[in-house]
C-alpha cells in the first residue's frame, strides 16, 4: 500500500549529500536500485537524477516495523527514508557518496512498481525498440540522465551567453508557410479556411530576416524545427536549432561571436578548454583533402589528386575517367598497411560499388619495395613511381584510388577514409577539433529537378568578387556562407544573406524562380526588402548534435527525450495515428485508400 508523503520534506537529493554531512538526521527519497538483504542488515541503493545513496536497515536500529516494511522492497519502488548520515565502513570508490550511508530509521513506500521490463542500469543492452516504448523507465537510467541533464545545462549556457551579448530572444511561428529549406514540409491542415495548410517551420529563416529589417539588430532563439526527410543516425523529424541573426554584420563578427559562444559552452558544460581563432578551410579544400564538407581533422591520412600523373597511363579505367567532364583520379595513402588482407580489401570496394563508384583500384608497396596492385601491369615502372610519390607512400604502405566524377570520388574517398581512421584506431576521441568550412558554392545542380538549386538558401550573398560570372558560370560562384565543424559532423550553418534588390532577383532567375512565383512564395519578405533593410547575417546550430557529441554518444535520440525512430514514429504514444472521423470531416478531409 502507498504512503503518503505528509508531514516529510526531502532534506537534500541523493549525490548532494557527503561525508561533511556525517551524523545529520535527513530525509532522502527516491527509486530502489538495488536491494541486499544480508539476513538481520538490508542494503538499499537509492536513486534519484543526481546519483546513488546507499541506505542499510538494522534491526536493532530501526525497530521490527521498519525493518520488515524494509524487507517487502523491491526494485524501482518509491520510497522516502529518514536517517543518520553514517561514514561507511566499506568505502565503494566507484560512487560519488561510496564513503557514506544512511542508517534508516523511518521508512515509507510511496509507490510500489512492477518488475520493469528491463533493468534500470546504465549503459543498457536492452533492444532500442524496448527502450523507446518503456522510455519512461529509459530516462530513469543515469546514462540518459546525464545526457538531458547537460542538455539542459547547455541550453542554459548558450541563452546566458548571448543574452550577455546583446541578443534578444524572440520567439517565432510554428504554424507558418512553407521556408525555403530545400526539405519535405510536415502540414497542417487548416480547419478555418478548408482546403489550406500551414506548414511546420524547417527553420526560422525568413522570420528572424524579418527582425532584422524591424530593427532588433541581434536575434536568438532555441527554436523547434520540423523537416519531413528520411532520418538518419544524426537526424530527427523534429529537431531543436540554436537560431540567430545580426545586422550592420559580416562574416568575420558571425564566426567571433559563435566561437566565443562554443569556447564558453564547452568550458562550462563539459571542462574541456577550445582554442581561438578556430582553423578556417574552403570548401574545395576540405573536398579535395577529405572529400568531405565536413571534414573530421583528428586525424591526417589526406586525399591526393593524381590525375596529373596518370593522365596518358594505359590504365583504361583512370583515363577514361579523366575524359569525362569533371572527371579524377584521387588516392588515399593507408600508412603500414600494405599487408591488409585481400578480404578487407574487397570489403572497401563493395563499399565504394555501394557509393555509385565503378570501383575502387589499389597499389600496395610492399617493405621490399615491389607493387602489389590491381591495375600495375597497366602502367610503366615511371609512372608507379610518380604515383607512389605523389601519394606521399613509403615502403609498406597501401593506396586506394577513385576514379570518377569529383562529387563520387570525393564521397567514396572521403567515407573510406573515415572508415579506415576508426579502424585502425587513428583517431583521438578526447579532441574537439572546431573548424569552419567558408566560400561553399553558391549554386548546385539538381540531377531530379534538373535544374540550379540554392545550395545553402536562396538568400545567401553571393561572393562579391565571382558575381559577373553568375551568367556564364553558375556553378563556380562561391558564397558568404559558412559552416561550423566539429569532428566530421556539421554542427551548424549560416551566411551573409542578400539584402538588395538586384541581387535578390537574379538569384531567384538563377535558380527558376519567376518574378511571380517568387512574389508568390515570399511576397512578404520581398515586400519588408522595400522598406530599409540592414546588411545582415546569421547561423543556426543544430543542437542536439552538438549536444550528442558533448556527451561523447553516437545517436541523437540520446539526446532527446521522446524521439521519433527511422520511420519517423513514435514507439511510445504511438503516433502518428489515425484521428477521429468527427476531426477529419471538420478539416475536410478525406483519405484515400492507396492501391
Ligand atoms: N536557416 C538556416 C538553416 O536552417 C541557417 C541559417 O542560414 O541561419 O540551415
Amino acid at each position: 500500500m502507498a504512503e503518503s508523503m505528509k508531514g516529510l520534506s526531502r532534506s537534500a537529493r541523493c549525490a548532494e549529500l557527503s561525508v561533511g554531512d556525517v551524523g545529520k538526521t535527513v530525509t532522502v527519497m527516491g527509486w530502489v536500485a538495488k536491494y541486499r538483504n544480508k539476513g538481520g542488515l538490508i542494503f538499499i541503493d537509492l536513486r534519484d537524477r543526481s546519483g546513488i545513496l546507499q541506505l542499510i536497515f538494522e534491526e536493532s536500529d530501526c525497530g521490527e516495523a521498519v525493518y520488515e516494511k524494509a524487507a517487502s522492497l523491491r526494485n524501482e519502488y518509491v520510497i522516502a527514508a529518514t536517517g543518520v548520515v553514517a561514514e561507511r565502513s566499506a568505502v565503494n570508490e566507484n560512487i560519488a557518496t561510496g564513503r557514506i550511508e544512511i542508517r534508516v530509521e523511518d521508512l515509507r513506500i510511496l509507490s510500489e512498481s512492477e518488475t520493469p521490463p528491463f533493468e534500470i542500469v546504465e549503459d543498457s543492452k536492452t533492444k532500442d525498440e524496448v527502450r523507446l516504448k518503456y522510455r519512461f523507465l529509459d530516462l530513469r537510467r543515469p546514462d540518459m540522465q546525464r545526457n538531458l541533464m547537460l542538455k539542459s545545462k547547455v541550453l542554459g549556457l548558450m541563452r546566458s551567453f548571448m543574452a550577455n551579448e546583446g541578443f534578444l530572444e524572440i520567439e517565432t511561428p510554428i504554424l507558418g508557410r512553407s521556408t525555403p529549406e530545400g526539405a519535405r514540409d510536415y502540414l497542417v491542415p487548416s480547419r478555418i479556411h478548408p482546403g489550406t495548410f500551414y506548414a511546420l517551420p524547417q527553420s526560422p529563416q525568413l522570420f528572424k530576416q524579418l527582425l532584422m529589417v524591424s530593427g532588433y539588430d541581434r536575434y536568438f532563439q532555441i527554436a523547434r524545427c520540423f523537416r519531413d526527410e528520411d532520418l538518419r543516425a544524426d537526424r530527427q523529424p523534429e529537431f531543436t536549432q540554436a537560431d540567430m541573426e545580426l545586422s550592420f554584420v559580416d562574416m568575420e563578427d558571425v564566426l567571433d561571436v559563435n566561437e566565443g559562444l562554443i569556447q564558453y559552452v564547452v568550458k562550462e558544460s563539459i571542462g574541456v578548454d577550445v582554442a581561438r581563432p578556430f582553423p578556417r578551410i574552403t570548401w574545395q579544400q576540405a573536398m579535395d583533402e577529405y572529400g568531405s564538407d565536413k571534414p573530421d581533422t583528428r586525424f591526417e591520412m589526406k586525399l591526393h589528386d593524381i590525375s596529373a600523373v596518370v593522365k596518358d597511363c594505359g590504365f583504361s579505367v583512370f583515363t577514361g575517367a579523366l575524359a569525362a567532364k569533371n572527371g579524377s583520379v584521387r588516392g588515399i595513402t593507408v600508412k603500414g598497411q600494405a599487408g591488409m588482407p585481400r578480404k578487407k580489401i574487397d570489403s572497401f570496394v563493395t563499399m565504394a560499388k555501394g557509393m555509385g563508384a565503378k570501383g575502387l583500384a589499389y597499389l600496395a608497396v610492399e617493405p621490399d619495395g615491389s607493387y602489389k596492385s590491381s591495375f600495375a601491369k597497366f602502367m610503366t615502372e615511371e609512372e608507379l613511381a610518380a604515383i607512389v610519390k605523389t601519394m606521399e607512400a613509403e615502403p609498406g604502405d597501401l593506396m586506394f584510388f577513385a576514379a570518377d566524377q569529383n562529387t563520387v570520388v570525393w564521397n567514396v574517398l572521403g567515407a573510406i577514409r573515415l572508415e579506415l581512421g576508426e579502424e585502425l584506431g587513428l583517431i583521438d576521441h578526447k579532441k574537439f577539433n572546431f573548424l569552419w568550412v567558408v566560400e561553399f558554392p553558391l549554386l548546385s545542380w539538381s540531377e531530379e529537378e534538373n535544374r540550379l538549386v540554392a545550395e545553402h538558401h536562396p538568400f545567401t550573398m553571393p561572393m562579391e568578387e565571382d558575381w559577373d560570372k553568375i551568367d556564364t558560370d553558375p556553378l563556380s560562384v562561391r558564397a558568404q556562407a559558412y559552416d561550423i565543424v566539429l569532428n566530421g559532423y556539421e554542427l551548424g550553418g549560416g551566411s551573409v544573406r542578400i539584402h538588395r534588390n538586384d541581387i535578390q532577383e537574379k538569384m531567384f532567375e538563377v535558380i527558376g524562380l519567376t518574378k511571380e512565383e517568387a512574389n508568390e512564395k515570399f511576397h512578404f519578405l520581398l515586400e519588408a526588402f522595400k522598406y530599409g533593410v540592414p546588411p545582415h547575417a546569421g547561423l543556426a546550430y543544430g543542437v542536439d548534435r552538438f549536444i550528442m557529441l558533448l556527451a561523447g554518444c553516437d545517436n541523437i535520440r540520446d539526446v532527446i527525450a521522446f524521439p521519433k525512430v527511422k520511420d519517423a514514429s513514435d514507439l511510445l504514444t504511438e503516433a502518428p495515428n489515425t484521428v477521429d472521423p468527427v476531426q477529419l470531416q471538420e478539416l475536410g478531409i478525406a483519405i484515400v485508400e492507396e492501391n
